[in-house]
């Protein structure tokens, strides 16, 4: 069905670029150069400068990013087989494909019921003897990481590895006043450049930041066949580049982030003003705002009428989406893994939805809410 205000549309969200979408494809096609190259070192070194990590280097994805991370630090002997990380129980599945991927073990904490994300408090319930990792993911766009998180993870010796899929540009200033960006608060940050995401790329596209010199070289090489100069292989490696086209693509928009961020800012505080509504319950506006980037606006309806609000919504022209539906404890690719109970994350997957965001307009979201406002 066509919607009057669909849930989500690429095309519109990549009109405003396209005159320069095509100046930069029109360059590499003529470049002759589509593997690696200056492209995608402008690339990284932009990332660099966005999230101020010492290195960045592109992959082919966000999974991919996520997976290498986690295989280099067990090549550089700083993770061994089986080590536990800990991951918030209502993530998108990636994350938990990434750390089995790598040979270790998911350990999964229910999120924070309020910011849906990943809280110190969750993280005092895991066994310290064998978490050796954890992996805030900053779901929806908010940063999952805090002062006391931070103490946590220097205590007990955990590397922070940071899924910022769906949170490029988002700022986490800490008691001291002091700001750092999403990627650059633990040891490594994996990004995904998903054409849905915050900055998308026309296929798909990732990216790995740290300040370890060492990690970073232990990646490029995992995602380039294992080598570290050409025809000699220290790893067993892979093929997860990130082609020069999407790096082009991507340097695009990343000029563009601080709008990207702004415009999704000035949209979630409009359906935090006009939607009124009991039985719709809006996710908190951080105090510091600039700690979210609103990859979605997600709010939760309870007592069953999840699927009867939807309905209402798409029958007045509105496309929404649910993220997500199935938790990973509960996909049949992981039963029988034992992961434990998980009812926080049970109960957000039969209660959120996400409203448009990536590209609908202040009006639009004025017309939204006040559909929402008559259910
Ligand atoms: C999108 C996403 C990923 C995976 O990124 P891909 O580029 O699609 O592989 C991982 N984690 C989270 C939280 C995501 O949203």
């Amino acid at each position: 069905m066509s919607m009057q205000y669909p849930f989500l549309d690429l095309a519109k969200i990549n009109a405003p670029f396209e005159a320069e979408l095509q100046e930069a494809a029109l360059r590499v096609i003529s470049s002759g150069r589509y593997i690696g190259g200056d492209e995608v070192a402008a690339f990284e070194r932009k990332l660099e400068q966005i999230t101020g990590a010492k290195e960045a280097v592109g992959v082919s994805n966000g999974l991919d990013a996520l997976h290498l991370v986690l295989e280099g630090y067990k090549r550089l002997g700083r993770l061994n087989d089986g080590d536990g990380v800990a991951v918030a129980s209502n993530t998108y599945i990636a994350s938990i494909l990434a750390i089995l991927q790598a040979g270790l073990r998911p350990v999964l904490v229910d999120p924070d019921p309020t910011t849906m994300n990943l809280s110190s408090k969750g993280l005092e319930s895991v066994d310290r003897q064998s978490v050796k990792a954890i992996m805030p993911v900053h779901l929806y766009g908010r940063v999952a990481w805090d002062d006391e998180m931070h103490a946590m993870a220097r205590e007990n010796g955990w590397i922070v590895v940071e899924d910022v899929a769906q949170a490029i540009g988002a700022r986490f200033t800490d008691r001291n006043g002091n700001a750092a960006m999403a990627g650059n608060l633990g040891d490594a940050g994996c990004f995904s450049f998903y054409p849905t995401k915050n900055v998308g790329a026309l296929g798909d596209a990732g990216a790995v930041t740290t300040n370890d010199t060492e990690l970073a070289r232990a990646v490029r090489s995992l995602a380039n066949y294992g080598s570290d100069t050409r025809y000699h292989n220290i790893y067993i490696g892979a093929n997860c580049r990130l082609d020069p086209i999407q790096a082009a693509m991507l340097m695009v928009k990343l000029e563009k982030l601080e709008e990207i961020s702004d415009e999704r800012r000035r949209r979630a505080k409009a359906y935090d003003e006009w939607i009124d509504n009991n039985a719709v319950v809006k996710p908190t506006i951080p105090d510091d705002a600039s700690s979210h980037v609103w990859h979605q606006y997600v709010v939760r309806i309870a007592d069953g009428r999840r699927d009867e609000f939807r309905k209402h919504l798409s029958d007045n022209g509105v496309g929404t989406d649910v993220h997500y539906p199935t938790p990973p404890h509960r996909q049949p690719c992981l039963d029988g893994m034992d992961l434990g109970e998980f009812p926080i994350a049970d109960s957000l997957a039969s209660e959120v939805v996400s409203l448009p965001i990536s590209h609908t307009s202040i009006a639009d979201i004025r017309e939204i809410s006040l559909i929402i406002n008559r259910f």
